[in-house]
């Protein structure tokens, strides 16, 4: 079995097409076409909406698709699917991954068909263990008036999953919705147990088949994100009930079964890599080693040696981690040109560098411009499947150069400040919150606020919190309202330095004070 990343993404393709007769479709860029509710394309069948919702133009190529695969490249860095706070944190999320998918539209094959193929393409071509194996399905929704997804849990028996290798869970992880109206339907998940036997399972959810059908009412945003990931699940038993029909969710909240159905299905390619290359973190794989392998290089930190949680002393291993996750989405952002910038998806790309940067830095001791050296490595481990990342690397490498040089000068100018107006204070004065705030704000510094809190503590200098409290209520109650639609991006942009930067005239430069650094 391929073990090798680019084998790996390569078998799957393959697969499809040559066995199953699937056409294969490049991954679309990474920032959303005519989709105002998304910062960036986070699954593979983003590209596909139009399909389920019935807006196809009929004289395009897309109007044909009937078996379809494809990598996709994907982000979720930011708004309702962001995983950026696991990132590093855990040893299976990732800013920017790809999604293997396959399709089925308009009912050309359908749920048996799906499952069949993706036990066939696991357990044969890559080889894996069917007792490592386990399947989750729909287990229904009392409120909604839904039964269990029996069709599905039946399919898998046949397949030869035991009930006890089973789990099914209600609509929060396996019914999936395309926003709050619009297709629906059940899904049924793919997951790895880590422990292989001994002791509870250790899940890791690999792969999720969506069941659906499209309809055509307007749906505010695309996929709901189930959180599994690795956990131990308990066994939900589930009471029998009537099969469930294919859905839509109207306007109303009813749910209206529909005349066409698809198959939409989704596997990360890095989790099913740890899983083939035997490891239970995805950054242990090829994909990974060598960013890993070139930050020890580059910074003076020992090298990366795989601790989480409390283990990780000093944060070292999370910070390897997040700087190495970060400078791939950077780098395939940029390719597909989304730069770091004030709003949107690119002030998502900007908090990522600054944290990039502040983590490398900071904790691993990287030298100022180390974060554009790494560029060329991601180029080289993934610029074969997706080769804008090689049309654009000199400029991918000189965009984030410029960006973090910028930083670190609004650092360094940040800490002089703070050491005149150390110089001024009195022995039992604290640091005036006007001039925290005028950091964390001003159109040229923009430092996060927790930022700003640790370079005083450093200092061994109390900051007059409650005054900065003040300060942050004032502008709270005087910009609340402008900072709405901010966050509904999901920026987790802070309401009061916004409203502050509203009035003063000055767009934001950073993201916000409330910046999880220190994890
Ligand atoms: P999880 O529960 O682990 O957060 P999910 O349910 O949000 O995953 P889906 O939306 O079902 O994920 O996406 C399909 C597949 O994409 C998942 O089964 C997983 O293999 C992969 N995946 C999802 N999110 C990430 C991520 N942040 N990093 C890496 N792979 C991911
Ligand atoms: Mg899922
Ligand atoms: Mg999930
Ligand atoms: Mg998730």
């Amino acid at each position: 079995p391929p073990t090798q990343a680019a084998a790996v993404r390569d078998a799957f393709l393959s697969f499809f097409r040559d066995r199953h007769g699937h056409r294969l479709v490049p991954s679309a860029s990474v920032r959303p076409r005519g989709d105002p509710s998304l910062l960036f394309v986070n699954a593979g069948m983003n590209q596909f909406k139009p399909i389920f919702l019935g807006t196809v133009d009929p004289r395009s190529e897309m109007a044909g698709f009937r078996r379809v695969a494809n990598s996709q490249k994907c982000v979720r860095a930011g708004g309702r699917h962001s995983d950026l706070e696991d990132v590093g944190r855990d040893l299976s999320h990732h800013t920017f991954f790809e999604m293997l998918g396959n399709w089925a539209f308009r009912g050309v094959y359908f749920k048996e068909e799906a499952c069949s193929m993706a036990w066939e393409l696991l357990t044969q071509v890559y080889g894996i263990p069917e007792d490592r194996l386990w399947v989750s399905y729909f287990g229904g929704d009392p409120k909604a008036g839904l039964g269990p997804d029996l069709e599905s849990r039946d399919i898998w028996l046949k397949l030869g999953v035991p009930a006890s290798r089973m789990l099914s869970f209600g609509p929060q992880e396996n019914f999936w919705e395309m926003g709050d109206t619009g297709p629906c339907g059940p899904c049924t998940e793919i997951h790895y147990d880590l422990a292989g036997g001994v002791g509870a399972p250790q899940l890791v959810e690999l792969w999720n088949l969506v069941f659906m059908q499209h309809n055509s009412p307007p749906g505010p945003s695309p996929i709901p994100l189930c959180h599994l990931s690795v956990c131990l699940i308990p066994v939900i038993l589930w009471g029998a009930s009537p099969c469930i029909p294919f859905l839509a969710r109207e306007k109303d909240g009813s749910l209206q079964p529909l005349p066409q159905r698809h198959v939409d299905t989704g596997m990360g390619l890095e989790r099913l890599l740890a899983v083939l290359q035997g490891r239970r973190s995805t950054y242990d794989t090829d994909l990974f080693s060598p960013l890993l392998n070139a930050i020890h290089q580059g910074c003076g930190a020992p090298p990366y040696s795989g601790r989480v949680g409390a283990a990780d002393e000093g944060h070292t291993d999370t910070a390897y981690r997040v700087v190495a996750d970060h400078i791939r989405t950077l780098s395939i952002c940029i390719a597909d040109g989304v730069s770091p910038g004030m709003s949107g998806a690119p002030l998502v790309l900007r908090r990522l560098l600054r944290r990039a940067v502040r983590f490398s830095t900071e904790l691993l001791r990287a030298p100022p411009g180390f974060l554009g050296s790494l560029v060329p490595v991601v180029v080289e481990t993934l610029g074969g499947a997706y080769p804008e990342l090689q049309r654009n690397s000199a400029q991918i490498a000189s965009l984030v150069s410029e960006d973090e040089a910028a930083f670190l000068a609004s650092l360094q100018q940040g800490r002089r400040i703070i050491e005149r107006t150390v110089r001024r204070l009195g022995p039992s004065d604290v640091f005036p919150a006007e001039v925290a705030w005028s950091l964390s704000l001003s159109g040229n510094l923009g430092l996060p606020l927790d930022l700003v809190k640790l370079m005083l503590e450093e200092k061994g200098v109390q900051l007059d919190s409650a005054g900065l409290e003040r300060l942050a209520q004032e502008e709270a109650q005087h910009r609340a309202q402008q900072a709405e639609p901010v966050q509904e991006q999901g920026l987790r942009l802070d309401v009061h330095a916004l409203g502050a930067l509203q009035r003063q005239g000055v767009p934001p430069t950073d993201d916000s004070p409330k910046y999880n650094y220190s994890l």
